[in-house]
This record gives structure tokens, C-alpha cells and sequence, in this order.
């Protein structure tokens, strides 16, 4: 038989795949999700991502960056040092990207965090940032998390060609950059070489928001940290990602996102 083309996950597949503690785990052993995320121009959006990394299932949450104020200010569960990642404590995942900025501290950032050997997600302005050649030499797992326009920049063709055919598109990124792909948008789909893309079957156009993204790094990179392989912490983050915007028929701000993954865990599990 020729082998599908697409999948998408079952309820019953994410439940199995949530990451429950048992009775000897600690808070190491959940994982430490670290967040690379913010600058003095967007702090939101690593108090976004902090906030989705809470929800994912890592025992703690390290965020880097200039933001530390604002994410303390929201969750004080956070552990925060100002950077850069290199001078940070260990982590079992980083996430890196969302509000980032293009300064100095942000282009260094993102080159010590490919050069640790541990399972990193590159979105939004750490894409543009990340070298290419040093993301296809990594041997721990990469996960970029594009939408169509940054993964249309990433090809060097139209947004509109990636709209066309998003998941030739998306294939098309993880040859290129030898790494697990999640192409966000009405259909996010997640692509990996040698083994069948996923289409998410959650999700509602109400998520096309501002710092939905940023909550959707967070959740997937502490699922990443809490042991998941990257096509497994990219399909899950994106469904419980969207179920936890399903069932509103009105507007929302994005933290209510992250707000309502516990719930969603909890409808799930
Ligand atoms: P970002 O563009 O980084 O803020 O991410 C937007 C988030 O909202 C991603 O999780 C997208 O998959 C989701 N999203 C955006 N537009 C839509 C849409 N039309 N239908 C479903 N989900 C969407
Ligand atoms: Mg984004």
C-alpha cells in the first residue's frame, strides 16, 4: 500500500501523548522549557510565550531576555536572567523568536541557542535570523514555526504561492532546512522528511489574532521540553492551540488563549 500522504491526529492519540508526571517525577525531570522571546519594543510578546510555556507540561519555564519585568509581573513562577542564553541555566528545549527584535543581542542569541544540543523552536523573528547551513548541521531536533508569509520569505517566492500550495511549501522548508516544520495558518500543517505531514483538525479563524503565535511557541516548545519529538510537540501544541479557541464565536486577546489550555488539557486527558 502507498504510504498516506497526511494524517491528522485523534483525540485519543493526544491523549496519549500529553505529558503526564508519575509519582517520582520533579520538576527537572518534567523539563525546563527556555524562552527566548521579547525586546523593550514588544515585551508582550515573551509574556505570551512564558504564558503558553506554563501551559505545555515543562516543570519550569526559564525566559531570557529583556522582557523580565513584565513576564515576572504576570507569572512569578517564571525563572528569569537577562541574557544571553549561553549564560542562562541548562534547559532541556529552547524557544526562540517571538518579538525578538534584530539587535545584537538577539542575533547572538539566537546562534548560541543552535549551537546547544537540545531540541529548539525557531519562530518568528529568530526565522529571518537563523542561518541555514547551521540549522541543516544540528543533530538535536529544530522545529521552525512559520506562518505563510515568514515561510514565504524563508523560500524567497510570493505569500501567495505558499497559500496556493501549502503543503508542497511546507515540505519543500524541512528538505531545506533538514527540520521539522510547522506551517501555521486556516490549515496548519506539520511536515518532517520521511514521514507523513499532519493537518490539524482543530483551529478556527478567530486564532488569526495578535500573539496567537507567540502563545503557540511557548505551549509547543514546553511540550518539546517535556520529552515529545518535534512532528509530536508541533501537532499537539497546534491542537490544543485551537481547541482552546474552538468553541468562541467572539473576539479574544491571545492570553486568553493560554488562559484556557488547562481547560482544554483537562477535556482531553
Ligand atoms: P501568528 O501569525 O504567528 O500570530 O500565528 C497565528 C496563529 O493563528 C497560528 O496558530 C495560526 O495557525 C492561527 N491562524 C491564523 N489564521 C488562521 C485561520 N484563518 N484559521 C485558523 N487558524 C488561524
Ligand atoms: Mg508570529
Amino acid at each position: 500500500l502507498p504510504e498516506p500522504e497526511l494524517e491528522a491526529l485523534q483525540h485519543e492519540d493526544v491523549a496519549r501523548l500529553l505529558p503526564v508526571p508519575r509519582g517520582e517525577s520533579d520538576k527537572y525531570r518534567r523539563g525546563v522549557v527556555g524562552v527566548v522571546a521579547g525586546s523593550q519594543r514588544y515585551p508582550g510578546a515573551a509574556v505570551l510565550a512564558v504564558g503558553g510555556a506554563l501551559r505545555g507540561g515543562a516543570g519550569a519555564v526559564r525566559y531570557v531576555g529583556p522582557a523580565g519585568d513584565a513576564v515576572i509581573g504576570r507569572y512569578p513562577e517564571t525563572l528569569v536572567s537577562a541574557g544571553p542564553p549561553a549564560k542562562a541555566g541548562r534547559v532541556q528545549a529552547w524557544v526562540i523568536g517571538p518579538g525578538l527584535g534584530d539587535d545584537h543581542l538577539a542575533r547572538q542569541s539566537v546562534d548560541e541557542v543552535l549551537a546547544c544540543d537540545v531540541p529548539v523552536l525557531i519562530d518568528a523573528d529568530a526565522l529571518r535570523l537563523a542561518d541555514r547551513e547551521r540549522v541543516r548541521a544540528r543533530r538535536a531536533p529544530t522545529l521552525l514555526t512559520p506562518h505563510a508569509g515568514e515561510a514565504a520569505a524563508l523560500l524567497d517566492v510570493a505569500r501567495e504561492e505558499v497559500e496556493r500550495a501549502r503543503l508542497s511549501h511546507v515540505r519543500r522548508l524541512a528538505a531545506a532546512y533538514r527540520a521539522t516544520v510547522l506551517l501555521k495558518g486556516s490549515t496548519t500543517l506539520v511536515a518532517e522528511e520521511g514521514a507523513p505531514a499532519r493537518v490539524n483538525p482543530t483551529g478556527t479563524a478567530w486564532l488569526a489574532t495578535a500573539g496567537s503565535g507567540d502563545v503557540l511557541s511557548g505551549l509547543t516548545g514546553s511540550l518539546l521540553a517535556a520529552g515529545l519529538s518535534a512532528r509530536d510537540a508541533g501537532s499537539v501544541g497546534a491542537y490544543l492551540h485551537g481547541l482552546a479557541a474552538r468553541h468562541t464565536r467572539h473576539p479574544f486577546g491571545a492570553h486568553e488563549i493560554a488562559d484556557r489550555v488547562p481547560y482544554v488539557w483537562h477535556s482531553v486527558h
